[in-house]
C-alpha cells in the first residue's frame, strides 16, 4: 500500500472529528474572512482566568518551574486535588490515586484506552458530549447508546441502565451537570443507578463532573462515588479547572479512582504527553487552593443568562426548551422548524440544516443536537455577555419568524 490516508488506523478512520470543534473552526474561518459571528457554539466560559491564577502561572515561569513534572503531576497539585475531592465531594482520596492530565478529555481518553479491548461495550446515555462515543471508537470498543429523551429530563433511568448492561459492558459514562442538556442528577437518581451497578461488578463508572460548580437554583451537586461508597473501587471521578475557573486553554483535567486504574493511566500518559504543562499545573494549584468567590460570581452570571436565554428561546416560534439546572447550555427542540424554508430558499430538513442556516443567514453559531446523539435539537451555549446574548436571541427569533411553509 502506498503512503496515503488509506493506511490510517482503522479505528481512527471510522471515528468522526469533534463536532464542537468543527463548528468552532467554521466560526473562526468566517471571522477571518471578515464576517461577524455571535458564537453560541463553544462550551467555554467567556470570563478571564482569575488574576491570582494567572499570577501563579507567571510566577511559575519566573521561578524556573519550566521543566517536566512527574507524569501523574506535581505532588502539591495532586494533594490539592485529593483535598478538593474531600472538601467538596466528601470523597476520601489518597493523593497517590489522583492523576493530572492535559484537560478533562485526556483523563477520559487515558481511562478508556487503558481498559478497553475490542468488543468491549461502554454505555453512553444520549444526549452525550460529542467526544465520548468517538473516544470509545478510537479504543476499538463499542458504544451502547441509551436514548434519554425530554420525558426523562434527558437522564438515564435505572431501568434503562439495567436493560443496557451485558456481560461485555466495561464502563458506564455519567455526566452531571450534562453537556449538552444541563440536566443534573439528584442523589436519589444516582442512588437508583448505583443499585443496578452493585449487581454488575464488572462495570466501571466514569463520572464526568466538569460542570460541578455550574449548578443553579440552590441545587446540591452529587457524584456517584459519594452517593454509593460501595462503588468507590470502580469509579473514576473526573473533573478539571476549565469550567470552574475559566481555564479552558490551560488544559488541566484530573481524576481520582482505584490505584490500579490510575497507575495504568499514568503508564499510558508516560508514553504519550509525559504529563500536563508544568506552568499550568502551578496555575491550577493556585485555583484549587485560592479564594472561591470567582466560582460564586460566575455561577450567578450563568444563572442570570440561563433565565434570559430560556425566556427568549421560548419566544422564538418553533423553538422550545426546558429550564436546564446546570452547565451553560440550553438544548432546544427545533422539531417545529423542520420542513420550513428560509428567505434565501434553504429547506430545513434536519437540525444540522437549521444550525447551518442560522450561521449562514444570521451569523449565529450553535451546534446541532444530533451531534450529541439526539435530534432534532440545537445546543445553545450561553457563555457570553448579556448584550451579545440578547442580540443573538433577537437574530434567532427573526430567523424563526421569517421561515415559510
Ligand atoms: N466541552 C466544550 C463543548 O462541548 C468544548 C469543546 C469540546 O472539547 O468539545 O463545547
Amino acid at each position: 500500500m502506498n503512503a496515503s490516508a488509506e493506511g490510517l488506523n482503522r479505528f481512527l478512520a471510522a471515528a468522526r472529528p469533534s463536532a464542537t470543534y468543527k463548528v468552532m473552526d467554521r466560526v473562526a474561518a468566517r471571522r477571518a474572512s471578515g464576517s461577524a459571528v455571535i458564537s453560541l457554539s463553544a462550551g467555554e466560559p467567556d470570563f478571564n482566568t482569575p488574576g491570582h491564577v494567572c499570577d501563579a502561572g507567571i510566577a511559575a515561569i519566573c521561578a524556573g518551574h519550566t521543566r517536566y513534572t512527574q507524569v501523574a503531576g506535581l505532588r502539591a497539585l495532586r494533594e490539592a486535588i485529593a483535598a478538593k475531592f474531600q472538601r467538596e465531594n466528601g470523597l476520601d482520596v489518597d493523593w497517590r490515586d489522583t492523576l493530572v492530565c492535559s484537560g478533562g478529555k485526556q483523563v477520559i481518553f487515558n481511562a478508556l484506552a487503558a481498559t478497553l479491548n475490542e468488543g468491549d461495550e461502554v454505555i453512553v446515555p444520549a444526549p452525550y458530549w460529542v467526544s465520548y462515543p468517538e473516544v470509545v471508537q478510537l479504543c476499538g470498543a463499542q458504544s451502547v447508546i441509551v436514548s434519554c429523551d425530554a420525558g426523562s429530563g434527558f437522564k438515564l433511568t435505572a431501568d434503562a441502565l439495567q436493560a443496557a448492561i451485558t456481560p461485555r459492558t466495561r464502563w458506564l459514562i455519567l455526566n452531571s451537570p450534562s453537556n449538552p442538556t444541563g440536566a443534573v442528577y439528584s442523589r436519589a437518581e444516582l442512588q437508583a443507578l448505583a443499585e443496578v451497578l452493585l449487581a454488575h461488578p464488572q462495570v466501571l463508572v466514569l463520572s464526568d463532573d466538569i460542570y460541578e460548580h455550574l449548578i443553579f437554583d440552590n441545587l446540591e451537586f452529587f457524584t456517584i462515588a459519594q452517593v454509593e461508597p460501595r462503588l468507590r473501587g470502580r469509579v473514576l471521578t473526573m473533573n478539571g479547572v476549565s469550567k470552574a475557573y475559566a481555564m479552558t486553554g490551560w488544559r488541566i483535567g484530573f481524576g481520582a479512582g482505584p490505584g490500579w486504574l490510575v497507575e495504568a493511566m499514568e503508564k499510558l500518559q508516560g508514553q504519550q504527553t509525559s504529563g500536563a504543562s508544568t506552568i499550568s499545573q502551578y496555575a491550577a494549584l493556585a485555583a484549587l487552593t485560592g479564594p472561591r468567590d470567582f466560582i460564586e460570581h460566575s455561577r450567578e452570571a450563568f444563572q442570570r443568562r440561563r433565565d434570559l436565554l430560556v425566556q427568549q428561546i421560548n419566544q422564538a416560534p418553533g423553538l422550545h426548551c426546558a429550564v436546564p439546572q446546570g452547565a451553560f447550555y440550553v438544548f432546544a427542540s427545533c422539531e417545529d422548524l423542520l420542513g420550513k424554508t428560509t428567505p434565501s430558499g434553504v429547506r430545513l430538513d434536519s437540525d444540522e440544516a437549521v444550525v447551518n442556516a442560522l450561521l449562514d443567514e444570521k451569523g449565529v453559531a450553535t451546534v446541532h443536537g444530533s451531534a450529541f446523539g439526539l435530534g432534532p435539537y440545537i445546543r445553545i451555549a450561553y457563555a457570553l455577555d448579556d448584550e451579545s446574548l440578547l442580540r443573538a436571541c433577537a437574530a434567532i427569533q427573526d430567523f424563526c419568524r421569517t421561515l415559510t411553509n
